[in-house]
């Protein structure tokens, strides 16, 4: 039988999540699809210093339960499992997931934006130990210290730059010989005494699992094959992120790069809403994804309010019944 909600929230990252505190305290009884990575991103770091209220910083995984266990105090519902469809043709809108429908008024998405990964063993095993995905949450922690950053664009050569502040040494690891980024942001990076370049090169292994940290990394030279094996202190992913937007190709309006297109946090469809990185290519942070999440349960809600209070008196009264 399919569930019945006034409000759905797709993702359990800072944005679904501060989304569902927010409408679960304004008695919507909202319900969180969570998603495969129920908790978001966060969930795949270690310490978080630059969310508000935590003096001494705080575990990524143990922000995210508690911001859970908020929601839950509130009566927020959680499923554990991935929106497979959604139907944003017609209000009330239909989610589908493996074991269940949802018939639900608004819809507030919140899917995220993964960062994309070398997909190699050690890179996992050493995410958030040396190797990150972030240099705006991480740099900090490098301070005196040689890194790495992978990737050609724009973003890895920004990131290169911003890690100068820290770090002593900072070298762009590029397969190509040439980089996909603009002149000016090239330019600016090899103007840098710090930054240095290693070109036609990929990451074979980042080291050492068994320490539990980084302490090197092996490139391979894609033109001669040759492996290199270098010292450093730490390594920065920055080969781009895919908004997780595939669910709403031809339903919602998105942008060139698959972001959600928003004014505030309302999209294309009339009663969808979009929160956190799926609708954010510029800031990407856990509080900026926060802050939109409020603003989207507060949407919601005005949606709702609005709209009750200017149902026909019938309606009004049927309803009244039921609930009585
Ligand atoms: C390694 C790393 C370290 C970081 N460190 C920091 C930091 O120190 N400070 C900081 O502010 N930011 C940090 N960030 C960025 C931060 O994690 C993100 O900005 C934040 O998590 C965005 O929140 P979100 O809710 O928009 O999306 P996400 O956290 O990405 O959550 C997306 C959610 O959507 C769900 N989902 C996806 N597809 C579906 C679907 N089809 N159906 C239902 N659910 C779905 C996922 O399961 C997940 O729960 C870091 C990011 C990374 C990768």
């Amino acid at each position: 039988m399919a569930i019945r909600k006034k409000l759905t929230i797709l993702g359990s990252g800072s944005a679904g999540l501060t989304a569902a505190i927010y409408a679960a305290r304004a008695n919507l009884e909202p319900l969180v699809i969570q998603g495969l990575q129920a908790g978001g991103q966060l969930t795949i770091t270690t310490d978080v210093e630059n969310f508000p209220g935590f003096t001494d910083g705080i575990q990524g995984p143990q922000l995210m339960e508690q911001m859970q266990k908020q929601a839950e105090r509130f009566g927020t519902q959680f499923i554990y499992d991935n929106a497979d469809s959604v139907d944003l043709s017609k209000r009330p809108f239909i989610v589908r997931t493996s074991h269940e429908e949802i018939i639900t008024d608004t819809l507030i998405v919140c899917t995220g934006a993964s960062a994309k990964l070398l997909g190699i063993e050690s890179e996992t095993k050493l995410m958030g130990h040396g190797v990150s995905a972030c240099a705006t949450c991480d740099g900090f922690f490098f301070k005196d210290k040689e890194v790495f950053v992978v990737g050609g664009g724009d973003t890895a050569l920004e990131e290169a730059v911003f890690l100068t502040r820290f770090a002593k040494q900072v070298t762009v690891v590029h397969r190509r010989d040439a980089f996909r980024a603009s002149a000016i942001m090239v330019n600016r990076a090899k103007q840098n005494s710090k930054v240095k370049f290693i070109l036609d090169s990929v990451i074979e292994e980042i080291e050492d699992i068994s320490k539990g940290e980084v302490t090197g990394v092996k490139l391979r030279n894609i033109k001669t094959n040759q492996i290199t094996q270098h010292k450093i202190d730490g390594i920065f992913i920055a080969i781009g992120h895919k908004p997780n937007t595939d669910l709403f190709q031809g339903q919602l309006e998105l942008t060139e790069t698959g972001y959600i297109v928003t004014q505030g946090v309302k999209t294309s469809v009339p009663g969808v809403f979009a929160a956190g990185d799926v609708q954010d290519e510029l800031y990407r942070q856990a509080i900026t994804a926060a802050g939109s999440g409020c603003a989207a349960a507060l949407e919601a809600q005005w949606l709702l309010e609005s709209e009750e209070s200017h149902a026909p008196a019938d309606k009004k009264k049927v309803e009244k019944q039921v609930v009585g």
